[in-house]
């Protein structure tokens, strides 16, 4: 992809990348980027690693898609800001028209568009609050919505991300999960039940603005629930006045082998928050749902200076094409089928891989002691690390530490994707 810089300024770039290094800058382990695309990160040292995380960000476009280079090259050269509300502009519109005619549901919509996932998942609970008049709002164990204040109170206790940052926003409650590796096997109806009264014992409906759930949790550990489990909270909301959120910013655009995942799980929410792959990387994110939840808030109440700028809105649209003129969903399921492939073969193999799940493109291992079924962090730690050293990029995530997501961009073609997974199949045989 590129040909590295010898001379000064390589030796530059690697004094960087040592000092990124050291300050613990990058997930897992840092790769300092110089180029991207088609499955591939290159790194300073001008190695190309396999890329089996970038997925999380620019999901199915992947990097230096062609469309939205071109797109964000054209608007460039346009301008590069106004602000919607003063000088408002065409894409905008088109991209909240292209998520209303997108998301599930068949009733009149509104998109509002900000910048990142966490500002989206805030705006969303400020639109439920001012629609419904009340404050309270649940979220569930192991969920993950970001690294603002009111994100973070959301965000549950037992990820890393809130230590030291107290204290959160008020009005937060949580509820148990389905999570079928480690809740000893409750059906979807019975979490379900669960939750409900877990819920109505610690706050009730009637001071209930909304819920809000990642459809398969993201940072948590990428966990499916158990059939049934969202249709009966959405059920209970729906009945209850409770503005039921999903919170899609991991799962949505294509990732899961549906544009969105809540038409797997058979859903239809009442607000959708999407972010990551949106836009191809550029910071985009967006509230959609029902035009009268979304009309509720005065005019003025939402957005920012950034919200929707020209450039991300011009590559969401391009991406948007993208999506769909490539049924990048239908390629999202092929990744799929070939992910559970070779590591459903993994996990028959060995013991420490105690499950393989997920849907489409976004699928894990959760790794364990087979002794005792305990999570196995150490153990995660050495596959990626070893994964890395052979030219694979994976990442780590999980309450516990111990699951590896696999989240390659759908550009990404077939014998890298199996090149990568059987680096990760030593990694594992050798740790
Ligand atoms: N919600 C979910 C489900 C996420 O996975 C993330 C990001 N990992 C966020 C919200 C926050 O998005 P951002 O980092 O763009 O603020």
């Amino acid at each position: 992809l590129v040909t590295p810089i010898p001379g000064p300024e390589s030796r530059k770039r690697a004094e960087r990348k040592a000092q990124a290094v050291a300050a613990g800058v990058g997930t897992t382990i840092p790769v300092y980027t110089v180029a991207a695309g088609g499955g591939v990160l290159v790194d300073v040292d001008g190695n190309s690693l396999i890329d089996f995380g970038s997925g999380i960000a620019v999901t199915g476009v992947g990097n230096a898609a062609p469309r939205v280079v071109e797109a964000v090259s054209a608007q460039v050269a346009a301008f590069t800001h106004t602000c919607f509300t003063v000088a408002p502009y065409d894409s905008y519109v088109e991209v909240a028209e292209a998520l209303n005619r997108l998301t599930p549901g068949d009733f009149a919509k509104r998109s509002a568009l900000f910048n990142s996932g966490a500002e989206a998942v805030e705006n969303a609970v400020k639109i439920a609050r001012h629609y419904t008049g009340k404050q309270a709002v649940v979220a569930f164990d192991h969920a993950y919505h970001g690294r603002t204040n009111l994100t973070m109170g959301l965000t549950a206790k037992n990820q890393p991300y809130k230590n030291g940052f107290g204290p959160f926003a008020p009005e937060i409650y949580r509820a148990p999960l389905s999570y079928p590796l480690r809740d000893g096997g409750l059906s979807g109806a019975e979490a379900a039940s669960r939750a409900i009264s877990m819920i109505e014992k610690q706050v009730g409906a009637s001071n209930l603005a909304a819920l809000i759930i990642e459809p398969i949790q993201g940072e948590g550990g990428f966990i499916v629930p158990a059939d049934g489990f969202l249709p009966a909270l959405q059920q209970w909301a729906n009945a209850n006045g409770v503005v039921f959120i999903a919170d899609e910013v991991q799962t949505g655009f294509a990732r899961t082998g549906t544009m969105f995942a809540s038409e797997q799980f058979g859903i239809v929410p009442d607000l959708i928050v999407t972010a990551k792959g949106i836009a191809g990387g550029l910071p985009l994110s967006a509230v959609t749902g029902r035009a009268e939840i979304m009309d509720a808030p005065q005019v003025g109440g939402l957005g920012g200076t950034y919200g929707g700028n020209p450039l991300a809105c011009v590559a969401a649209l391009a991406a948007i094409e993208t999506y769909e003129r490539e049924d990048l969903a239908a390629r999202a399921r092929q990744i799929g089928d070939i992910l559970f492939e070779k590591l459903g073969a993994l996990r028959d193999a060995d013991a420490r891989v105690a499950e393989v799940r997920g849907r489409g493109a976004m699928v894990a291992i959760e790794l364990v002691d087979p002794a005792t079924g305990a999570p196995d962090a150490a153990l995660t730690a050495k596959v990626a690390a070893a994964a890395h050293a052979a030219g694979v990029v994976l990442l780590t995530c999980g309450t516990y530490g111990n699951v590896i997501r696999f989240l390659p961009p759908l550009s990404i073609p077939d014998h890298l994707l199996i090149e990568g997974l059987d680096v990760v199949a030593e990694a594992v045989a050798g740790a």
